[in-house]
């Protein structure tokens, strides 16, 4: 039994109390009382939020950057590439290396549920491997959960739709794909169809790369909103990145969208790595390829960030930390409004969870007792510092802490310390 107290949740409640017990949430209300024997944590109105959840990201290639070379142009093209160099010299040793380093990263950010793509276009299936047993080795302090994901082309590389089935088999999670990289529009099409109906038969969740390019005449997205429909798979299919959507003809995406919300569609956009690949290929103005986040939710379609990338082929920066990609997608999509800045902060925490499927998260009875106390007061400045984690608990345990970031001051007349909050009014 534990007791947190004075703790602001993400949803506005200020100055909750939160009983633990046995590795579960057991009440949360304004005025709960601990016996004289129950251990108190003192929130002192710092945040307490549910764990940052990434519901999109390459684990097989994280940290790897500089492997075998730097990416030299910064596209989307030229890191496929690079990665198609690293392949043949992986070992799986080295891929599980680093993707518990990048686990340790996670859990000192808070952030506790990763969905990770697995380049299943090897014919040894090393990265899944590497992955698979990953996935057990940090079972206890992160949920992580496999993508399989034909990055060569379902329909381009002649044996993937066979290792990605062996990948299914083996006990990866998901169905992915990448219809914008095969060869024409119509196999991006094909390899759709073919995929969902893999997902159906499975009853496997679907997440694919999806328009990842500025070409505002790729659609895939409607093509994966109809065979979702057409096979009842509502709810249970992601479309990841859909930077196209940004440079697509308005009158279209008028259109697209309440096809994309009666799909069940859910969209997870990469605000990092799409500003940062996209609009390559522009001059002045140039596009940054981020879709269309504020108008998607309006549609009523569930919006996640996901982080995507970290040092490796595609993007030579990151640190696991949900509050920077907040911070970007903010930025970019323009969401500075008070309900623009929240929906921000679920886009890293709660949408990304619906995602992923994870039913059982959130600050209520019942739930797993994961959390993570911020050294900030609301869900905004927690994106404007880019809070630290003062700790994180997974089940019931403290399993990181970060001191409090604090910076001291020798001025005459001046605080002994800075106060990063607003001043009180
Ligand atoms: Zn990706």
């Amino acid at each position: 039994m534990l007791l947190i107290r004075h703790a602001n949740l993400a949803d506005g409640r200020l100055r909750q109390s939160v009983l633990v017990k046995d590795g579960r949430f057991e009440a949360v209300a304004a005025d709960l009382v601990a016996g004289n024997d129950c251990p108190v944590l003192e929130a002192e109105g710092c945040l307490l939020t549910a764990p940052f959840v990434d519901a999109h990201f390459h684990l097989d290639a994280a940290l790897s950057h500089g492997l075998p070379r730097v990416n030299r142009s910064g596209t989307l093209l030229e890191g496929i590439a690079l990665w198609g160099e690293l392949k043949p010299q992986l070992t799986q040793q080295a891929l599980v290396e680093r993707a518990l380093s990048y686990c340790d990263w996670a859990v000192g950010r808070g952030l506790l549920a990763i969905r990770s793509h697995v380049d299943v276009c090897d014919e040894r299936l090393l990265a899944v491997e590497a992955l698979l047993h990953v996935r057990e080795r940090v079972r206890p302090y992160l949920d992580l959960q496999l993508v399989a994901f034909p990055q060569d082309g379902l329909l381009r590389s002649p044996t993937a739709l066979a290792n990605l089935k062996r990948a299914l088999d083996r006990g990866v999670d998901v169905v992915g794909g990448i219809p914008h990289f095969e060869r024409t529009m119509a196999d991006g099409a094909r390899s759709i169809e073919l995929l969902c109906e893999l997902a159906a038969e499975r009853g496997l969740r679907v997440d694919m790369h999806c328009d990842e390019s500025d070409d505002p005449l790729s659609r895939h997205v409607e093509t994966l909103a109809y065979h979702t429909q057409r096979l009842g798979l509502q709810g249970r299919v992601t479309a990841s990145h859909l930077t196209s959507m940004h440079s697509m003809d308005n009158y279209y995406v008028s259109k697209l969208l309440p096809l994309m919300a009666e799909a069940g569609l859910q969209v997870v956009a990469n605000p990092l790595i799409n500003i940062t690949l996209q609009g390559r290929h522009d001059s002045y103005p140039k596009r940054r390829g981020m879709t269309r986040v504020p108008e998607l939710l309006a549609a009523g379609i569930n919006v996640g960030f996901g982080h995507d990338c970290v040092l490796d082929p595609w993007y030579p920066l990151g640190s696991a930390d949900m509050l920077e990609v907040a911070h970007m997608g903010l930025h970019v999509a323009q969401m500075t409004s008070t309900r623009g800045q929240l929906d921000c902060f679920d886009a890293v925490t709660v949408n990304n969870a619906r995602v992923m499927g994870l039913d059982r998260y959130g600050i209520h009875p019942g739930a797993p007792a994961d959390c993570v106390l911020l050294q900030a007061h609301d869900a905004a400045e927690a994106i404007r510092l880019r809070a630290n984690r003062l700790w994180v608990m997974r089940r019931g345990e403290i399993i990181a802490r970060s001191p409090v970031a604090e910076a001291s001051l020798t001025l005459p007349g001046r605080p002994a310390a800075v106060n990063w909050s607003l001043p009180v009014r």
